[in-house]
């Protein structure tokens, strides 16, 4: 995505979404402020604002299929590689599992307490759910669906009948499961034939990458189309909500960064949390402005070892698979994202399917890309999952580049946290073994 903002000649990305945003916003409340229930207002909202918002929304999730299939794959065969599996991918799997459900854990709990997302009198959300049955069948399906499934539905329908017919009902989770049996069989057969199935997954996902560079472009205009369309229907009461949840997303990313991070160095990697943090700040820095884990990588890789004394074989493995799969911030901003949401549109959401959410989002951090708005595929998704009206993301995009830094920075300081778990008790680099590594050194390309 930094390719959007360097190649896009003028404002950067995010200072256009804000535009976008501001300019939506301040456009639907004049609206809605002076012409509320026109027919004119009603034409324009049905006919201008609300298709751009879904061809964007469409552009979004024709990619989410190819991208998580993709990049599951590579990830597990990167795990599977023999150098680098065994003690290391063990352990490195087994943090990534817990800190990630810690992390979702925090934020569920945090939008359960703090309940952004409600609010809003029954009248508004009565027109709000009228709105989006109107515009996506999808989601209408989606909300049966949901509706159909018993407890051991749920478990079962993990493993797909047809992972094509998957693919096309949104199932993501059958998708990843899929993915993931794919990854595990293709590590194991290493012939040409499967060196060149991993080699065409390589291209799919950069593929992927560059569509979102160009979908994400469009996210201006599609913000300011969304949102126009939402205040001019509801008002300031919309906004209101929303800096409810910006609130509830830092905190709950903040008491990550701020005592989950610091106790696990502390107490799993037995370190000083402050040196840590001195170490890793310029990853932390390069993190926050750049919003992306991957264009981040280079300089995590050189905190992991020149500041941090990582060993190689350890820094290389873990941050680079991190980059695309340990995403404690990306993960837990699903799961924020999707349950205010519900609470927005009032979808109720039993605690099975919270918990059934918080798996989603776990396997979400792996399956999101490590670029700005490199989640927002996988939250759409899990919104249609639960039948919760997928317009909603235009809230969330509006307030995404700040939300979009905060959570980066969250991945890339996990991704060193655990490299510094996994490296404690491994034996230091061998000096002849360093010497040669570090003149044959050649940073993964992202
Ligand atoms: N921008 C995030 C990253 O690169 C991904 C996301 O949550 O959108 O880590």
């Amino acid at each position: 995505m930094s390719d959007a903002r360097s190649k896009n000649k003028g404002l950067p990305l995010h200072w256009k979404m804000l535009i976008g945003f501001i300019g939506g916003t301040l456009l639907g409340l004049c609206a809605n402020f002076f012409a509320a229930d026109t027919q004119w207002l009603a034409t324009i909202t049905t006919y201008v604002a609300d298709p751009i918002g879904q061809l964007f929304l469409r552009l979004l999730f024709m990619l989410v299929v190819p991208l998580v299939f993709s990049a599951l794959i590579l990830g597990v065969v990167e795990i599977g590689d023999p150098k680098s599996l065994g003690r290391i991918g063990g352990r490195t799997l087994f943090w990534v599992a817990t800190v990630t459900t810690l992390a979702v854990s925090i934020g569920l709990v945090a939008v359960n307490l703090v309940k952004p997302g409600t609010g809003l009198s029954a009248e508004q959300r009565a027109k709000l759910m009228e709105e989006a049955g109107k515009h996506s069948d999808r989601v209408a399906s989606a909300t049966e669906a949901a509706h159909n499934l018993s407890g051991l539905d749920v478990l079962l329908n993990i493993v797909p009948r047809n992972p094509i017919a998957a693919a096309a009902n949104n199932d993501l989770i059958a998708v990843m499961f899929f993915a993931l049996m794919f990854g595990i069989a293709a590590t194991l057969i290493r012939n040409r034939a499967t060196e060149h199935f991993v080699l065409a997954c390589q291209g799919v996902y950069d593929i992927c990458l560059k569509l979102i560079d160009w979908v994400i472009r469009l996210a201006p205009y599609a913000v300011a189309a969304m949102l126009f369309s939402v205040t001019a229907k509801l008002g300031l009461d919309v906004l209101l909500l929303l800096a409810k949840f910006v609130a509830t997303a830092v905190g709950a990313m903040g008491v990550h960064f701020a005592l989950v991070f610091p106790l696990l160095v502390w107490l799993a990697a037995r370190r000083s949390p402050l040196q840590f943090l001195r170490g890793a700040q310029p990853a932390i820095v390069t993190a926050f402005s750049t919003s992306s884990s991957s264009a981040t990588l280079p300089t995590t890789l050189m905190c992991a070892e020149e500041r941090l004394g990582v060993p190689r074989r350890v820094s290389r493995f873990v941050c680079t698979l991190g980059a695309t799969a340990n995403m404690n911030g990306t993960a837990m901003f699903e799961g924020i994202a999707v349950l205010f949401l519900a609470q927005f549109y009032n979808v109720e959401l039993s605690l099975a399917q919270q918990v059934m959410v918080l798996g989603l989002c776990v396997v979400g951090g792996i399956g999101a890309a490590g670029v700005p708005g490199g989640s927002l595929p996988v939250i759409a998704s899990i919104l249609l999952m639960f039948g919760i009206p997928a317009e909603g993301l235009a809230f969330i995009l509006g307030v995404d580049r700040l939300l979009d830094m905060c959570r980066t920075t969250v991945n890339v300081t996990g991704d060193l946290v655990l490299s510094t778990v996994v490296a404690r008790g491994e034996p230091a680099e061998a000096e002849g073994t360093a010497d040669i590594e570090a003149g044959e050194r050649e940073l993964p390309a992202h």
